[in-house]
């Protein structure tokens, strides 16, 4: 038999190796930054194009590397970092593995430029898969630059497993601000194909969450530092009324380092108790530090999970902390989402909106929605509806009907009670007596299909119905929710918007779809922006459906509203010459029907 085993080729290695360091340019993003705040900059400048596939440069005034180490570099398990493994236990850098630089120049062309700051010149390398291309002494800052291009060059099968740009870019913004969280002292540039994303300054910690988020959240934050001898916590969490109906901006930062923790992000909310609405979730920015013999950071490079010794205690401790803050800075339980939105529009903008209003209902009173679909043409003839009975039957995937209601008799109501006379229960459901029994409408959710249709109509259809405001709004955004709403701008605009000046940190609105109220502006701007962050997987789709879906849930008439006698026919009359009356955007049934039959039932048992 002969020996048939052997070594790989390091550069083989190497690739294997970024196979686990680098998934995606945002893995490089986060490794050439942590190496720039290792090595003591005081500013960092991130530069990318097409969201980092074609270029991502990091340059840093740290402390540079010696013409030697700018070679060392590159090789595996190259590290100043760490000597022993006791070191690990110890940790006080970022870094430690020696493995990104290598994994990085296996696959993409890296060019180093580096000086450490008493020399009269630095060095330059170029790097190809792992091959060293050319090194030259060069006059250069001090400091160091380091340029990935190319990224994936030799893997194809990576190169297009990666999402849209938008997509990528999102994932770089999100390491790039869990670093730029912690580091509030260092000073950061971000620049994409040569918009500055973001410029932040030294500042103090509540400073740089405001640079980053946005001018907004200086109001919304509540400070907490408690200090005992097994953790220091400090930071910020969000007040309970600018809680997210998504998870959003959810930051631990354990010894400075980004973590999830589902356990103590447990701990938070639980500490606001009561204060939250239900499926609302807190943002918070906490920051822990505990002894680093207590926590076990050798974790996968790319995961942000972490081990701790004693767990129990630090929920404990972590709850009582925020708890303590909300009660000191007595945080009062305002817990309507659908208060008047006023309240949470800047200032200057409030002094022209005028108060929350209920989305307004079409009523046309000569209307009867349960005659033939001609005359419901008349009710809308802007656009026109599809003869109801036609799509009926397919629409029942979800909802179950009974046969009588499937045959179409559903809509043939009995003369006597015309229009569909109906009784609003609990400020929640319609109750609607039909020629076969009676119908209960989730008001709620019968308006947002209502509301969908009509924006997917407006936006990819027909011209957008879009009203001028009088004066101008100007909303001030973080400036990522100003780049992606930039991206969106197109969309938007077949929606009804329609834009004026769009600065780093604001835009300006002077038109909005004839739906929406001036008052709910930024609330649908701000869960679009949500909406589209969560749910998009790919952003190479369509925005339409996302932001015909994400306004409809935010305009739609809520649970609590009271509505009159003319707006309920209205909303039974618009739900039942929707395409697809049976079920909301969101898949949830908008309508269920009792028939006689099921009444008797339930008096015969
Ligand atoms: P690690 O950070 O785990 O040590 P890297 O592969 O990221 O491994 O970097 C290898 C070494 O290169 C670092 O230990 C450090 O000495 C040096 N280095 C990398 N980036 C920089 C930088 N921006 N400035 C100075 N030295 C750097
Ligand atoms: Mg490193």
């Amino acid at each position: 038999m002969s020996d048939i085993i052997q070594l790989l080729p390091d550069h083989v290695a190497n690739q294997i190796a970024a196979g686990e360091v680098v998934q995606r340019p945002a893995s490089v993003v986060k490794e050439l930054l942590e190496n720039a705040i290792d090595a003591g900059a005081t500013s960092i400048k991130l530069l990318l194009k097409d969201a980092g596939k074609t270029l991502i440069q990091v340059i840093d005034d740290g402390k540079g590397m010696s013409a030697t180490d700018a070679r060392m570099c590159f090789e595996r398990h190259a590290t100043s970092k760490i000597k022993k493994a006791e070191d690990l236990f110890n940790l006080c850098t970022k870094g430690f593995r020696g493995e990104a630089l290598a994994s990085i120049a296996a696959i993409a062309h890296v060019e180093l430029k580096t000086k450490e700051e008493n020399e009269e010149l630095g060095s330059s390398i170029k790097i190809e898969g792992s091959k060293i291309i050319s090194q030259d002494f060069v006059s250069t800052g001090k400091g160091t630059s380091l340029a990935v291009k190319n990224l994936f060059y030799n893997i194809p099968a990576r190169r297009n497993f990666l999402k849209s740009d938008t997509v990528e870019t999102r994932h770089i913004i999100d390491e790039f601000q869990r670093v730029a969280l912690v580091h509030p002292t260092i000073a950061f540039l971000m620049h994409h194909n040569n918009n500055e994303i973001f410029h932040l300054k030294s500042s103090n910690l509540r400073q740089r969450i405001v640079a980053v988020f946005g001018a907004k959240m200086n109001e919304k934050l509540v400070p907490i530092n408690e200090q005992t001898d097994i953790l220091n916590i400090e930071g910020f969490v969000a007040k309970p009324e600018f809680s997210k109906r998504k998870r959003g901006e959810q930051f631990f930062f354990v010894n400075d380092r980004f973590i999830k923790s589902s356990y103590l992000n447990h701990a938070v909310v639980n500490a606001f108790d009561g204060l939250l609405e239900q499926g609302s979730h807190p943002s918070y920015f906490l920051y822990l530090k505990v002894p680093t013999s207590t926590i076990d950071i050798n974790i996968h490079p790319t995961k942000t999970e972490i081990k701790f010794d004693n767990e129990k205690a630090l929920y404990a401790m972590l709850r009582a902390a925020v708890k303590h803050s909300l009660g000191q800075y007595n945080v009062a339980p305002l817990l309507d989402f659908n208060r008047d939105s006023n309240l949470d529009t800047p200032y200057k903008y409030q002094q022209k909106a005028t108060s929350a209003t209920v989305p307004k209902i079409t009523v046309d009173p000569d209307f009867n929605p349960f005659k033939e679909a001609s005359q419901k043409e008349v009710h809308h003839p802007s656009y026109k509806r599809e003869k109801q009975t036609q799509s009926w039957e397919s629409l029942y995937t979800d909802v179950a009907i009974t046969d009588e209601e499937k045959q179409g008799n559903f809509f043939h109501q009995e003369e006597e009670t015309k229009t569909g006379k109906s009784f609003q229960i609990q400020k929640k459901y319609l109750l609607s007596s039909i020629k076969s029994g009676v119908v209960l409408i989730n008001q709620s959710l019968a308006h947002q299909r209502i509301l969908y249709e009509d924006f997917l109509e407006s936006i990819t259809v027909k011209e957008a119905n879009s009203q001028q405001l009088l004066f101008p709004v100007k909303i001030s955004f973080s400036s990522q929710e100003i780049e992606m709403i930039y991206t969106i701008k197109s969309e938007l605009e077949n929606a009804g918007f329609s834009f004026d000046e769009f600065t780093k940190d604001s835009v300006t609105i002077k038109g909005i779809p004839t739906s929406v109220t001036e008052s709910k502006i930024t609330i649908i701007l701000e869960e679009l922006l949500n909406d589209i962050n969560l749910e998009v997987p790919d952003a190479s789709f369509s925005h339409f459906d996302v932001m015909a879906k994400s306004f409809s849930k935010t305009l739609s008439i809520k649970t609590g509203t009271h509505l009159s006698e003319k707006e309920q026919e209205s909303l039974v009359n618009n739900l039942f010459s929707c395409k697809e009356p049976t079920i909301s955007p969101f898949g949830k049934a908008t309508f269920k029907t009792l028939t006689l039959n099921e009444i008797d039932n339930l008096f015969n048992r």
